[in-house]
């Protein structure tokens, strides 16, 4: 049976914008000393404004723009989503591709009127046999762009740290996390970027989906009791095998949404330390 404190301590957590799934996992909470942080859309805002559009020798800067916002019109990744309001607030006209496919943690494939076009990370454009060149920035995401196999170009993008993380991260200590590591696909400037800025024990960088999973369930093996927050993007698997699995509400996904086992109703980290604080008292009061 479950002890009725469970209840209360569930009922508590919904007043605070918390969904926690079940009685069992405000106990694992208590047990967590392992946080893994998702970086863009979790501990970044995931609005992105653009900061530079660098053209390939020969190709005119509106239309890399154009390709860009065309392939990533049918997309809701935080990336996607900042690049068609750049291009819509320039005055861009509304672009439909006939088809896209969305490669989790690499970018996309995009298909109109008989051309391709990729966007996406440098090194998953290379894996696909394009020549990528010119230097990326040192700062922000960088986006490639190539088109039925010639390299187009690429956007840079900037993203901000959320205003509650690094509380989230000093409170987090303070309750006694031993470690707290980012887990994120982004490349490295970028990621050792947000790590150092926020005090983190580490961070690693340029992951894909599974290979978050992968970096949690070797915690696991070492004996840590481990959480994942995310936002949701691309991280239903890691959500799912994680001790507690972490969801924040309003730019995740329902895959993200099903896989969790705790959401947070609002795009705010420092929920998590209410959870764990919630959890802690509701422990004190079934024993
Ligand atoms: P994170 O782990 O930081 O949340 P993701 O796994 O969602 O990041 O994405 C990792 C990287 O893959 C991004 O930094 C970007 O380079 C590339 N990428 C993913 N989706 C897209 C997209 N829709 N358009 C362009 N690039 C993308
Ligand atoms: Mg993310």
């Amino acid at each position: 049976s479950i002890p009725l404190g469970f209840f209360a301590g569930i009922g508590r957590a919904s007043k605070e914008g918390i969904l926690v799934k079940g009685g069992n996992y405000l106990e694992a909470l208590n047990r967590i000393d392992t946080v893994f942080l998702d970086k863009t859309g979790t501990l970044t805002k995931g609005v992105f404004s653009l900061t530079s559009i660098l053209p390939a020798p020969g190709i005119k800067e509106a239309e890399l723009f154009r390709l860009a916002s065309l392939a990533e019109s049918a997309s809701h990744h935080p990336i996607a989503i900042s690049i068609q309001n750049a291009w819509t607030e320039q005055g861009g006209a509304n672009l439909a591709p006939d088809s896209v496919e969305e490669i989790a943690g690499h970018g996309l494939k995009a298909r109109y009127q008989g051309q391709t076009i990729l966007v996406g990370k440098r090194d998953w454009l290379l894996s696909q046999g394009i020549e990528v060149e010119g230097l990326s920035s040192s700062e922000g995401t960088t986006v490639y762009v190539a088109m039925n196999g010639v390299y187009q170009g690429a956007l840079n993008l900037s993203d901000s740290i959320r205003p509650d993380a690094e509380k989230m991260v000093k409170e987090l200590r303070k309750i006694g996390i031993k470690s707290i590591i980012m887990l994120t696909g982004d490349a490295n400037p970028t990621a050792e970027f947000v790590s150092n800025t926020l005090g983190l024990d580490g961070y690693e960088s340029g992951l894909l989906p599974h290979q978050k999973v992968e970096a949690v369930e070797r915690a696991i093996a070492a004996g840590q009791q481990t959480a994942f927050l995310g936002d949701g993007i691309n991280d239903a698997p890691v959500l799912a095998r994680a001790g507690v699995g972490i969801a924040m509400g309003a730019l995740g996904s329902d895959a993200a949404i099903e896989a969790a086992d705790v959401v947070l109703m609002a795009d705010e980290p420092f929920r998590l330390v209410n959870a764990l604080r919630i959890a802690r008292k509701t422990r004190q009061i079934v024993l």
